[in-house]
C-alpha cells in the first residue's frame, strides 16, 4: 500500500518516512506526487489541523494520506503557544525570535511545566481515519541551551536526560520525542487497521 506524506517539513518527512518504510509501507511526499497544496491550518486542535492537511492530500491524490501537526503547550500560559507554535511572535520570525518571545512571556513565572504534542492523522479514500497522539513532558528553561534540533528545542528541558532537546542527539530525540511516540502508536494502529481490512 502506498501513502502520501502530507507535509513540506523536511525534518518531519524524514522521521515519518523512516518509521513507515520500516513497517514495509511505501511512502512518497506530496511534492513527489506532484501535489502543490498549501492548506490553511484553521483548526483549534493539533488533531483538527493534521486532519485538514491529510484530508486535502487524500482528496487530491486518491491515496491514503498521513500528516502530523505539533507544537508546544505551556501550562502556566493556559496552553500557549499550542496550535500557534509556528506563528507565535508574528509572521516572518525566526525560531530564536519565538524563543525570546516565549521567555519574555514566562518572566517571573515559577511554574515552567510544558509538553510537546504531536497528532498524526491518516485519512483513507473511503473516509476511514486513524489518529495517534504523542506527548513529551518537560520544562521551559530560563535561557536557550544547545545547538541541535529546531524550533523550541533549546528552551525545552527534558528531566529524563538532564539536558534540553537541543542538547540530546538526533538518535535520542527520534526515540523520545512527541513525534516519535505518536509515530510508534500510529504504526501499531495502522497494522491493526490493515489486518482487520484484509480479513
Ligand atoms: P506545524 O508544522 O504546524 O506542526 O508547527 C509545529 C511548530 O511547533 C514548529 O514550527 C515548532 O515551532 C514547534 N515544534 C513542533 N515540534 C517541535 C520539535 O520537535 N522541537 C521544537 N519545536 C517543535
Amino acid at each position: 500500500m502506498k501513502f502520501i506524506l502530507a507535509s513540506n517539513n523536511k525534518g518531519k518527512l524524514k522521521e515519518m518516512q523512516a518509521i513507515m518504510s520500516g513497517l514495509g509501507y511505501e511512502v512518497i511526499s506530496q511534492s513527489e506526487a506532484g501535489l502543490d497544496l498549501d492548506v490553511e491550518e484553521t483548526g483549534t486542535t493539533f488533531e483538527e489541523n493534521a486532519f485538514l492537511k491529510s484530508d486535502a492530500a487524500c482528496k487530491a491524490s486518491g491515496l491514503p494520506a498521513v500528516s502530523d501537526d505539533s507544537g508546544l503547550v505551556v501550562e502556566a500560559l493556559g496552553g500557549e503557544p499550542g496550535v500557534y507554535s509556528a506563528r507565535y511572535a508574528g509572521e516572518d520570525k525566526t525560531d530564536h525570535d519565538r524563543n525570546m518571545y516565549l521567555l519574555k512571556k514566562m518572566e517571573g513565572i515559577e511554574n515552567r511545566k510544558a509538553k510537546f504534542v504531536s497528532a498524526i492523522v491518516c485519512v483513507f479514500p473511503n473516509g476511514d481515519k486513524i489518529t495517534a497522539i504523542g506527548q513529551c513532558p518537560g520544562e521551559i528553561m530560563h535561557e536557550e541551551r544547545g545547538e541541535n534540533g529546531f524550533g523550541y528545542d533549546p528552551l525545552f528541558y527534558m528531566p529524563e536526560f538532564g539536558r534540553t532537546m537541543a542538547e540530546i542527539s538526533s538518535e535520542e530525540k527520534n526515540k523520545a520525542s512527541h513525534r516519535a511516540r505518536a509515530l510508534q502508536e500510529f504504526g501499531k494502529k495502522l497494522i491493526e487497521y490493515l489486518e482487520i481490512k484484509e480479513h
